[in-house]
């Protein structure tokens, strides 16, 4: 997708803070974060929400989920973590590339302004 940011961050024409990568999927640092911890985990097929997800996207999206815990703990959540996946405009999805918010870190965690 040609205007997709996260598209871009895929193809590197637009850097990012890389925590992994491998053929399906990429991780990389939020550039705005709401926690001590916060990276994106997304595929690297378009998909534009969890809503638009189909079927054959199944294994992708299981894989997506079973590898959080272990980024999680590369990246120093030592006692939990939360999962977010904003889906649509009433659920505050703001880049239409579906994406997986990953949170971690000691609380409180700052609030966003
Ligand atoms: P959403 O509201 O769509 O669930 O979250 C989008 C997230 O992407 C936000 O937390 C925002 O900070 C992050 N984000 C938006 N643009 C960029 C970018 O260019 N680079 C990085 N690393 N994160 C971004
Ligand atoms: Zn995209």
């Amino acid at each position: 997708m040609q205007d997709c940011i996260f598209c871009k961050i895929i193809k590197g024409e637009i850097p990012c803070k890389k925590v992994y990568e491998d053929e399906d999927v990429l991780a990389f640092h939020d550039i705005n974060p709401s926690a001590p911890i916060h990276f994106l985990l997304i595929p690297k097929k378009h998909l534009v929400s969890l809503a638009e997800a189909q079927p054959e996207d199944t294994p992708l999206l299981g894989k997506m989920l079973a590898l959080v815990p272990q980024l999680a703990k590369e990246q120093g959540c030592q006692n939990g973590f939360r999962v977010v996946i904003n889906t649509g405009r009433d659920g505050g999805q703001e880049v239409g590339h579906l994406h997986i918010h990953v949170m971690g870190g000691p609380q409180p965690w700052p609030r966003r302004s």
